[in-house]
């Protein structure tokens, strides 16, 4: 019983309109169980390989059928027959079979999708809810629900706005579940009013947030802490606000400088560092993610060092869930909080292991979607499991950003 019988993947389309890999498990007792992976678009250089097809008559080149490949006649045919709780033996088999640091054989894709089918069908095979699986099979201390981060403006890479920070996020206090999804729907709501209201545009980006022309940066910033005190929500008594830079797209190494087009403004880093200091003084802000470049140590140093006790300095593509370049961050001291993007690295445990790592240095643990997703919602259930800080998913909008809040209620309404 509970050993695998056969491993399947095939195309899905993503969030993004473009093709993706799902993977099934079928285990000897009948059970199936399903994967499905994501995909940024604004990847660092130190995430693993996501391999697509160089196929440009099939979907302009980013078919999945290399990938697929990969599981159905490389993964698949190694890993019949294991015990499907085996989790690290089976993602320890299939880092050996790709042999790559990057995973760029196999690709991190075809990988992953194989990982988190495994724990899911080992879940169901124990009769357990997944989250519960995960915390006790990796010994974490409880689960816990984590605070959702709400991405209420896409800029960047992530929408045809002109808005040249990434993300405006918006922070509830801790309270149950279903009350802080309520507080970050309503005040969707209301800043769609308040875009209205300014006659600007309510379409929205590639994370569901919305992706005006505006006028200013920190227009977003003024537009969200208007909508929320008309939905009734006052700052620091209710909510925080965060800011994804993004930073390493806006950074030309030509001239050291960041290019902000918007604000017209061409910054080296300390004066980036001033910025962000000037806004924390003005609004209630709680989260800085990627505020610097990911190859720059020095101004993440002093970053750190400048803001580190206000705020909560948050690395992505700086620390891509590597673990690695987390412990090289820990050595210089740099963030005091991580993104964990399971596509980052590839498996279930490595994740799993970086987590451990950040936790046990008090970094805050912040689990997070990507920009192309599809409605798979494992990563809440993982947030839950390590007794995550933050679960970040987008905006209250697209069907693949709300699956994840929806499963978070779902959660809530068991352990809350
Ligand atoms: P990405 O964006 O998935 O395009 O990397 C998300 C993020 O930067 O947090
Ligand atoms: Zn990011």
């Amino acid at each position: 019983m509970g050993k695998i019988k056969k491993i399947t993947a095939r195309e899905i389309i993503n969030s993004n309109g473009e093709p993706t890999i799902e993977t099934k498990i079928e285990l000897d007792s009948g059970l199936t169980a399903k994967a499905s992976v994501p995909s940024g678009t604004s990847v660092g250089s130190y995430e693993a390989f996501d391999m697509r097809d160089f196929d440009k008559k099939r979907f302009f080149g980013r078919g999945r059928l290399r990938a697929l490949e990969k599981v159905n006649e490389i993964i698949g045919p190694a890993l019949v027959g294991r015990e499907v709780t085996a989790q690290e033996m089976i993602d320890k088999k299939m880092i050996e079979l790709d042999g790559r640091a990057d995973k760029s054989n196999l690709g991190s894709n075809s990988i992953l999708s194989v990982s988190l089918a495994v724990a899911r069908a080992a879940a169901l095979e124990q009769k357990e809810e997944l989250y519960l699986y995960l915390q006790k099979k990796y010994n974490f201390e409880k689960i816990s629900l984590p605070i959702p981060i709400f991405n209420f403006f896409n800029g960047g890479k992530h929408a045809d706005t002109n808005l040249d920070f990434q993300e405006f996020l918006y922070i509830p206090k801790k309270k149950k579940v279903a009350e802080m999804i309520r507080q970050g729907a309503e005040v969707y709501q209301s800043l769609k009013q308040e875009l209205k209201m300014a006659d600007y545009d309510t379409d929205v980006g590639i994370e569901g947030g919305f992706a005006p022309e505006l006028n200013s940066s920190i227009e977003a910033l003024e537009l969200i802490s208007a909508a929320s005190l008309r939905a009734g929500y006052e700052p620091k008594l209710d909510y925080y606000l965060g800011i994804d830079v993004g930073s390493e797209m806006l950074y030309d190494e030509k001239t050291g400088k960041y290019v902000f087009v918007l604000d017209n403004s061409y910054l080296v880093s300390e004066t980036l560092i001033s910025l962000y200091e000037n806004w924390l003084e003005k609004y209630p802000l709680l989260y800085l993610e990627d505020g610097i470049a990911e190859n720059d140590w020095p101004s993440w140093q002093k970053l750190t060092e400048q803001l580190g006790e206000k705020l909560l300095i948050v690395g992505d593509d700086l620390f891509a869930t590597n673990i690695e370049r987390l412990r090289l961050g820990l050595q210089k001291k740099v963030a005091n909080s991580i993104i964990i993007k399971p596509n980052q690295v590839g498996t279930l445990t490595e994740t799993i292991e970086c987590i451990k790592l950040a936790q046990s240095h008090n970094y805050k643990i912040i689990i997070s979607h990507r920009s192309q997703e599809t409605n798979d919602d494992f990563i809440v259930d993982l947030a839950v499991a390590v007794g995550a800080d933050y679960l970040k998913a987008g905006s209250l909008s697209r069907g693949e950003r709300v699956a994840k809040y929806n499963r978070l209620l779902e959660i809530g309404q068991i352990i809350d």
